[in-house]
């Protein structure tokens, strides 16, 4: 990283990542503010310098945000790959941040605010995962401002799907507040033994340690430390708890519930998302 002090533009910035794989957007340093006062429920795949619950940080600075199309569940190489793209490039000091990433994405105007709770990004749909890296150096911002939009996606209204379709019975959208109870989501996603749904649980126990007897595994149910109960520690296998599982150290994406982002109003998967390592 190089110490550059010509104002950096946003359009040289965006057109370092591919289209197809990248959509690109801009904080200002009061956005993002706003992205680190916006309580987060729960720490997961951290990098980077910690934007959130708190109330002082280490700089104010402005940033870019960028959403990585990603069908994947866990897996989070976006982080690195974000890296290895602004390295290759002269932008001056800029450091990754981690903050409340939603909120980064609706406030660049990048997504809009769903009923099963994500954000649906208006390039990838749900099928996206987002990071952000703050700069030091002045941005010059896009020419048009992006039009957050703070309110619900219109195809969300009057729909109960995502509701309906959740197996954990986690997505409370009938009335506002909208809520999720997101203990209960993590127990279906690291702990369910839905027939046809996957877990984290289900692939562990196929890949990493088909020896547990099946009635032990039966018994785990609800994620209170996911590390220290599922080890991934065998067959190759090992946990980067910024990447997520990796096999023979490249990622290998672990599949669990999708339900909620696979309905026909709103995802390509038509109701039926192929999920293919279980
Ligand atoms: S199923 Fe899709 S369109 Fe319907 S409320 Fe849920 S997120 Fe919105
Ligand atoms: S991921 Fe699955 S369990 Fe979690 S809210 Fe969505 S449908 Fe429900």
């Amino acid at each position: 990283m190089s110490n550059n002090k010509v104002p950096l533009k946003f359009s040289d910035i965006r057109d370092l990542f591919p289209r197809e794989q990248w959509d690109v957007g801009f904080l200002t340093k009061e956005q993002l503010k706003i992205c680190a006062y916006s309580p987060i429920k729960g720490k997961a795949q951290e990098y980077g310098e910690d934007y959130t619950n708190n109330i002082h940080f280490l700089s104010i600075v402005n940033s870019i945000v960028l959403v990585r199309h990603s069908p994947d569940s866990w897996e989070y190489s976006l982080y690195k790959e974000a890296d290895e793209i602004l390295k290759k490039a002269d932008l001056g000091e800029w450091y990754p941040i981690y903050t409340n990433f939603k909120q980064a994405a609706v406030l660049s105007g990048l997504g809009v605010r769903a009923k099963n709770s994500l954000v649906y990004s208006y390039r990838f749909g749900f099928d996206a995962k987002v990071c952000v890296a703050g700069f030091i150096e002045e941005i010059i911002p896009p020419a048009r401002a992006a039009l957050a939009d703070l309110k619900y996606w219109e195809r969300c209204a009057n729909c109960p799907d995502c509701r309906v379709a959740c197996p954990a019975g986690a997505i409370h959208n009938e009335a506002e507040p909208f809520w999720l109870d997101s203990g209960k989501c993590d127990d279906f996603i690291g702990f369910g033994d839905h027939p046809r749904i996957p877990s984290i649980k289900k692939f562990w126990h196929k890949f990493v340690h088909p020896e547990a007897p099946q009635e032990e595994v039966d018994k785990m149910k609800a994620l209170t430390n996911l590390d220290k109960e599922l080890l991934f520690d065998a067959n190759g296998y090992t946990l980067d708890m910024q990447t997520g599982v990796l096999k023979d150290g490249k990622p290998a994406p672990v599949p669990f519930c999708r339900e909620c982002q696979a309905q026909p109003r709103c995802s390509k998967w038509r109701g039926n998302y192929p999920y293919d390592a279980l």
